[in-house]
């Protein structure tokens, strides 16, 4: 049992002002796993305060020294990165195996990246009689989700520290402890006092907070389309900056001559991983109506390698979900997909066997003959689920893949590259896997249309943090 009842407020550990508390269980047994404090308001206040007061320095301090903190970050994340594993694999209930390697790698990758990152951006440069500046943007909250709980705080820390802000973190009340284990880590690297805040609680009390703050010049919030807009309204209220990371419904597009074989077995990889809670998934498979059969056939099969079962075993391929809540979203949209009249093709609503009873599991499913108008084909279901729709031509298949609110990622499969990148070229979608070409952490992550706004990684998630600056000298 994990019990947190202080939080980290201006370089030490706090009481909160009130002893409300939120409860977190283990997505793979459904028991109660921990504690954390639901924080109020007032505590709210008091981070953001420390934030303000340790900005000035903060901004001035040299990069090279901001660098080495985040360097010492990173260092201090990698010497516990088993602890921090095995958090996850409890509180997410991603298979330790990927936890691992995903979610604990990553944020270990991403403070070290911006250390270097920073040390080579140009902060400043003279346009004509102008000095042109990169100033830090200010105190910054981040707001994060549960289902790659560190490695989307450290999009938004890393950066933001990298650019000279000062942070205030309000991480997801559903996996919160691999932000304490951050903050512990941050404090034994000797963070000046305020640089780097935690509060816990809910969203509509300190998430709000945070949000409505005239201290707080910016808001990075990675989660659902709906929380993302109620932020963005009440932002523009202090006329604050947000950055918005939100949902998906990505399409993976199968041409014709592509090798139907491993464009179905990566797309169905890319759907099922971290049990399909993630924003980028391919969860819409457009293939040729010819071959339709065909792609039906291959994904049952590649299916048959997520046998669901205890995350905490290096064998597992697919968890459970991670909330009961999570459980139920799932399940009903596959009611909906059975409304719908969309083929199971395997899987579907039932509880699979062999798993623990109380633990959120669902079997790994794949609907066929998916309407793109239908609900499970436009909305987010975040759950091992997907639908596979039929198109006539590539124009039809360009036409699929970009009729959604969303427009996060896509994945583009063809034996001809070019054809695949000219394809790739005409979808509204943030980043587009051709070919399954790997994950960049480099390369900017972020959506079109209601997928978000701003982007994240690399050079682009420092930029966020950023405000232009001029100095006009006399000629
Ligand atoms: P959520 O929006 O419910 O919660 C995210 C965070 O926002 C939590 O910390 C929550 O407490 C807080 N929050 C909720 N309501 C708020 C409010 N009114 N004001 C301020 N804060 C509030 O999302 P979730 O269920 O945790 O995450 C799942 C969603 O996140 C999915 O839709 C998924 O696609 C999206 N997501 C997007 C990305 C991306 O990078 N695009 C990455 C991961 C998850």
């Amino acid at each position: 049992m994990q019990v947190k009842d202080k939080l980290y407020i201006n370089g030490a550990w706090v009481a909160p002002s009130v002893s409300t508390t939120i409860d977190v269980f283990n997505a793979g047994t459904g028991a109660v796993m921990g504690r954390i404090p639901a924080a109020a308001e007032a505590d709210m206040n008091a981070a953001v305060a420390a934030a303000r007061a340790a900005f000035d320095a903060w901004s001035q301090t040299p990069v090279a020294t901001r660098a080495d903190f985040l360097n010492k970050i990173s260092a201090g994340l990698k010497a516990r990165s088993d602890e921090l594993a095995k958090c996850i694999v409890q509180e997410v209930g991603t298979p330790i195996k990927m936890a691992s390697r995903i979610q604990a790698s990553l944020p270990i990758a991403t403070f070290a990246n911006y250390a270097k990152i920073a040390q080579e951006f140009v902060f400043e440069e003279t346009l004509g009689n102008s000095i042109v500046m990169r100033d830090p943007v200010g105190v910054v909250g981040a707001i994060t989700p549960w289902n790659y709980p560190l490695h989307q705080i450290a999009l938004k820390v890393a950066p933001a520290l990298a650019a000279g802000c000062t942070v205030v973190v309000k991480p997801s009340e559903v996996s919160p402890f691999n932000a304490f284990l951050l903050a512990e880590v941050i404090h034994a690297a000797g963070l000046p006092a305020g640089v780097f805040n935690l509060v816990t609680g809910t969203g509509p009390v300190v998430g709000e907070a945070l949000v409505r703050h005239p201290d707080v010049d910016a808001i990075s919030f990675t989660g659902s389309t709906r929380a993302g807009k109620r932020i963005s309204e009440l932002a523009a209220q202090t006329v604050k900056r947000v950055t918005l990371e939100l949902g998906g419904k990505s399409a993976s597009i199968i041409l014709d001559d592509a090798d139907f074989a491993v464009a179905v077995k990566g797309t169905l990889n890319n759907c099922y991983l971290n049990s399909g809670q993630t924003c980028v998934a391919l969860t819409r498979m457009l293939v040729p109506e010819a071959r339709y059969e065909e792609a039906k056939t291959l994904a049952a099969e590649a299916a048959k390698a997520f046998v669901p079962g205890d995350p905490m075993l290096e064998t597992t391929r697919l968890g459970p979900l991670t909330s009961a809540a999570q459980l139920e979203r799932v399940k009903s949209y596959m009611a909906k997909a059975e409304q719908e009249g969309a083929e199971c093709i395997t899987g579907g609503a039932g509880r699979p066997d062999g798993v623990d009873a109380g633990g959120y599991f669902v079997k790994p499913t794949i609907y066929g003959k998916v309407k793109p108008s239908s609900t499970i084909a436009q909305e987010e279901i975040f759950g091992p689920v997907l639908a596979i729709i039929t198109y006539k031509d590539e124009a039809d298949a360009v036409r699929i893949a970009n009729d959604t609110i969303y427009g996060l990622a896509a994945g583009v499969w063809s034996a001809d590259a070019a054809r695949a990148q000219r394809v790739g070229r005409r979808l509204r979608a943030g980043q587009i896997d051709i070919n399954g070409g790997p994950f960049n952490m480099h390369a900017p992550f972020g959506g079109f249309k209601q997928s978000g706004r701003g982007r994240e990684a690399g050079v682009y998630g420092l930029e966020e943090f950023l405000e232009y600056k001029s100095l006009q000298l006399k000629v």
